[in-house]
């Protein structure tokens, strides 16, 4: 039986159709959140929409690439419009691009840096303005370990998480006296479609994608990839009250993969 513990509120979730977004929406929903999903299209969307349906929460989808700048203005505005106004903003969507320092050309870095980072930046702008005026709410960004420590072969990617943990603290710190908790989360390796990335890596060493797991699996005291369920439990933490009194914490949750 659901504890509801974020009935009455409305939560926007970016990158909701697949892995951790869609995990958080499905979790948010079974506390009670009316949730209004975004991703690039609307097809990607159906299966988090009739799993979403389920719990009887109101649901809105709307299809949105997030490196339009433009549109993400547009995108919160019909967020605010649709209930009345935002609660819990989730900023989830992203990308991966892995190679080492000189492989990537100039065009990767901005890509990583539109999905991961400007996208993010701006739509904080707009949560943190709209939650200011109504006197509070919860901002929940999805960094990544590699926001915190350095990694090998994605420093572009290493680059806009840690700018993702920068914007999180700054914001956090601005506006603790309006009442908005902003807060990240920083996952080790997480099972979704974006480990299938990784394979460039595998491939660079000459051994298969499961090979690769293998190895990374002995370095995380737990011995396995997190499930992206495990990532939500903590993202309906941080939009719940129970985590009132934290803000600009950025989360690890890795098995142990790093620790601090
Ligand atoms: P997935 O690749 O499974 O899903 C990515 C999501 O982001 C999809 O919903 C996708 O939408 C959306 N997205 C990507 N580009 C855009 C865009 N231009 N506009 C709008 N939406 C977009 O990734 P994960 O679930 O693994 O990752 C989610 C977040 O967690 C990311 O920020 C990632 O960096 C972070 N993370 C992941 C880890 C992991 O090991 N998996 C570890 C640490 C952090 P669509 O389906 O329409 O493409």
């Amino acid at each position: 039986m659901s504890s509801e513990r974020l009935a009455g509120k409305t939560a926007l979730i970016t990158g909701a159709s697949r892995g951790i977004g869609r995990s958080i929406a499905e979790a948010y929903a079974a506390e009670g959140a009316s949730v209004f999903l975004t991703a690039t299209t609307l097809e990607g969307l159906e299966g988090v929409t009739s799993a979403v349906s389920e719990h009887g929460v109101e649901l809105e989808t709307v299809a949105c690439d997030v490196t339009e700048l433009d549109a993400l203005d547009n995108l919160f505005q019909s967020a605010v419009e649709w209930r009345g106004g935002v609660d819990i903003l989730v900023n989830n969507a992203g990308i991966y691009i892995g190679k080492p320092f000189t492989r990537y050309s100039m065009a990767e870095f901005d890509q990583l840096m539109k999905v991961n980072v400007y996208a993010v930046f701006r739509l904080m702008q707009l949560g943190l303005e709209h939650m200011q005026q109504r006197g509070g709410g919860k901002i929940v960004n999805i960094a990544s370990t590699a926001g915190k420590w350095e990694s090998p072969n994605q420093a572009a990617y290493n680059t806009s998480k840690h700018a993702v943990v920068g914007m999180t603290r700054c914001a956090a710190l601005e506006n603790g006296p309006h009442g908005i908790n902003v807060n990240a989360i920083c996952p080790g390796m997480v099972e979704t479609d974006m480990v299938q990335n990784f394979a460039v890596h595998a491939e660079r060493q000459g051994i298969t994608l499961d090979e690769l797991k293998q190895q990374s699996y002995a370095r995380i005291p737990l011995g396995r990839f997190l499930e992206p369920d495990e990532i939500a439990h903590l993202a309906v933490y941080l939009g719940s009250s129970e985590s009132d009194g934290m803000t600009g914490q950025t989360l690890t949750i890795s098995g142990g993969m790093r620790m601090g």
